[in-house]
């Protein structure tokens, strides 16, 4: 049984109080807008259900420039110069011109939580009333409120989003232990109509799933089949549901980043470097308003405004997703084989990377602030 690291019973004291920022969900999302907004001199409140990297949600892949810019190499397991994609009708690998990496989900969460200066608390966020968020433990406020949450988009005024009916993929992984040389895909109707099923191996653990695009497949027996064809056990599970449609970044007053605001880039699933890149830009939008140089309102607005400004390559991401699963499974196969060219490949993966470039991601920020704190402006 893995030990539950969560406050319980006596220890779970009520919660209060008034803060500059209110931040809901300590994952990829939540961790990126508090790390931006150290030294910054603002009362920060971070709060998740569970203790910041207690849960994992993810299988931990990512491109290696994003972890080094972050500085958060130490938590990389393994780094990948290939992809080896596999089809019922054979076996491509990819040269890729950056290389991936998977990392230690605990270890990550840690080292970001080193670079913010922020309060912690466990709790359970029930929803909202204006500026104050209701938790399990009591009622905290903040004019600035971030929705880092995940797919539910739970601060959301009609209730957030719920399956099967809304735009969201399932995921579902095994975690066993072992090693293995290659970060594989299989595009394979045996494991999903629409989806793809995946091994990220990190060193000691392997990460292997099945995602569907498709909300009403249930992929827990192809999980299981995935596994066992790879002759291993299907043990420690992790499973979610991924939004595909990037959904808006704001709501007078609440700012979502991450799965909340539909952030998961559609066709792959990949979510950590997009909730990194859009809740650092949110996270320098609400230190501009803390610091006095902006008010919420254009905060509001400058934060929607950029993640509009991404949705042209959500929809035609989407679109490639619906496309792929459509087409016959030999023609699919004679695309893969075209694709896996070295120019087209350095080519799709360079606009890939460029959709949420580790350039945009600076140093962490100093924690100590040089000036007196300016009260948050709402
Ligand atoms: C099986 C699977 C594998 C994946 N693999 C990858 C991958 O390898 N690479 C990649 O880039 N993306 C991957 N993704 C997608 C990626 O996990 C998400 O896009 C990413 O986790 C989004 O980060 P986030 O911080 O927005 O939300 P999350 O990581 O989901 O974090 C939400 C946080 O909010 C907390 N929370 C939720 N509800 C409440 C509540 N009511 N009260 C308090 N706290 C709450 C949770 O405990 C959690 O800490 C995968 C997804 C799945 C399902």
């Amino acid at each position: 049984m893995p030990r539950r690291a969560t406050k319980r019973g006596e220890e779970r004291t009520a919660l209060s109080g008034t803060y500059d920022v209110v931040v809901c969900g300590a994952s990829f999302a939540g961790l990126a807008v508090a790390r931006q907004l150290a030294g910054s001199g603002a009362r920060v409140l971070v709060v998740d259900r569970y203790e910041i990297g207690e849960r994992q949600t993810s299988a931990c892949g990512i491109p290696t420039e994003w972890l080094r810019v972050m500085g958060l190499m130490d938590s990389a397991r393994q780094e990948f110069g290939e992809l080896v994609v596999h089809t019922p009708h054979g076996t491509s690998r990819y040269e890729l011109p950056w290389t991936f990496s998977t990392f230690d989900y605990p270890q990550l969460c840690r080292l970001l939580w080193a670079q913010a200066d922020a309060e912690f608390e466990t709790a359970k966020v029930n929803g909202r009333t204006g500026e104050t968020v209701h938790t399990d433990r009591g009622d905290v406020s903040a004019p600035l409120i971030v929705d880092a949450l995940g797919w539910r988009r739970i601060l959301a005024s009609d209730g957030g989003y719920q399956p099967p009916d809304a735009p969201l993929s399932r995921g579902l992984e095994v975690h066993p232990g072992g090693s293995s040389d290659d970060l594989e895909i299989w595009i394979d109707r045996r494991y999903v109509p629409a989806g793809y099923g995946w091994n990220f191996p990190a060193k000691s653990e392997q990460r292997i799933g099945v995602g569907s695009f498709d909300p009403r497949f249930h992929v827990k027996d192809t999980t299981v089949l995935l596994a066992e064809d790879l002759e291993q056990d299907a043990v420690r599970y992790q499973g979610n549901w991924i939004p595909h449609k990037l959904r808006d970044g704001t709501e007078d007053p609440i700012f979502f980043v991450g799965d909340s605001a539909g952030q998961c880039l559609p066709l792959t699933a990949e979510g950590i470097r997009t909730a990194f890149y859009f809740g650092i830009k949110l996270g320098d939008e609400l230190r501009a308003v803390i610091e006095g140089r902006q008010d919420r309102d254009a905060a509001l607005r400058t934060y929607s405004d950029f993640v509009d400004e991404h949705e042209w390559q959500f929809r035609w991401m989407l679109r490639a997703q619906r496309l792929v699963p459509r087409l016959p499974a030999r023609v699919q196969r004679a695309v893969i084989w075209a694709c896996g060219r070295k120019r087209f490949v350095d080519w799709a993966f360079g606009h890939y990377l460029r959709i949420a470039p580790p350039e945009f991601a600076g140093p962490p920020p100093e924690k100590t602030a040089e000036e007196e704190p300016v009260p948050a402006a709402a």
